[in-house]
């Protein structure tokens, strides 16, 4: 029995390592430069009085480089960074390397235009669409990247909706708050990879169990609901199910209330 068991997990980890294989003997179709599938760099105030965001590539020895490259070196990630350099290649917005902006801004963005100094190199892509994100070192216990690629979500929507109209939402951006189509559409996709980064990488389930453990401090912080929001409550249908809806009354004029909470009270 035994020896079935470990044939089986060398037969799976054999399959995983030629899965992997197979899919960087593509890379050479999909990227420009196989060498330069994604480089970091670090925001500096306006390099030459550049109209987009500017910095510096973060040196590959430095320690923080290698801590976030080998945590964008997952499989997940690699995978959808192949991916986002398809939906450049399908649109037609291929020029420049990829990049994660690392910056002061808190949260997540998708940016577009960026300035790039490396030695006494200027670079600029005016139309590069690239990730930004704040990582700092006692992120990485609990995975510092585990929203990268719902933004990069954003980041592919951003490089082939180029022709739609531009829209932007008024609403609030919150798990637990009633948006707009357009809001939710765009958000709804973002999310959808940030489940995925969640089913695929170890690191994020423990870091995400850490967060949202039942410590009563931990758990009624706002943003901590919101996150275990996004994370499960599409997939256990908690919107459909365990939402309370307004009461309708035909001589209140007033709008339904927009920040309500799934979960039950
Ligand atoms: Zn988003």
């Amino acid at each position: 029995m035994k020896t079935s068991v470990y044939f089986l997990q060398i037969l799976i980890l054999a399959f995983i390592m030629l899965e992997v294989k197979a899919q960087k003997s593509y890379d050479h179709l999909i990227f420009p430069d196989t060498t330069e599938r994604i480089i970091l760099v670090k925001a500096r105030k306006s390099v030459d009085k550049s109209e987009n965001l500017s910095g510096s590539e973060l040196k590959k020895e430095l320690p923080t480089s290698q801590k976030i490259m080998r945590e964008l070196n997952y499989p997940f990630h690699q995978s959808v960074i192949r991916l986002n350099q398809c939906s450049r290649n399908l649109s037609g917005n291929n020029d420049g390397p990829n990049v994660l902006f690392l910056s002061e801004n808190q949260g997540g963005f998708p940016r577009q235009g960026i300035a790039i100094q490396s030695d006494d190199n200027l670079r600029e892509y005016p139309k590069l669409n690239y990730v930004d994100l704040v990582i700092s070192d006692n992120m990485f216990e609990t995975g510092a990247l585990d929203i990268y690629s719902h933004e990069l979500g954003h980041v592919m929507m951003n490089n082939i909706w180029e022709n739609f109209p531009k829209y932007i939402s008024k609403k609030q951006h919150v798990s637990m708050g009633v948006t707009d189509y357009y809001k939710a559409f765009a958000e709804g996709w973002g999310i959808h990879f940030q489940r995925l980064a969640h089913d695929q990488i170890p690191l994020y389930q423990t870091g995400f169990a850490k967060t949202y453990n039942y410590d009563r401090t931990n758990k009624l912080w706002h943003s901590n609901v919101d996150e275990n929001l996004r994370i499960n409550a599409v997939l256990t249908n908690d919107y459909i199910h365990r939402k309370l809806l307004p009461q309708y009354n035909p001589s209140n004029s007033l709008k339904p209330e927009e920040h309500c909470c799934p979960i039950k009270i």
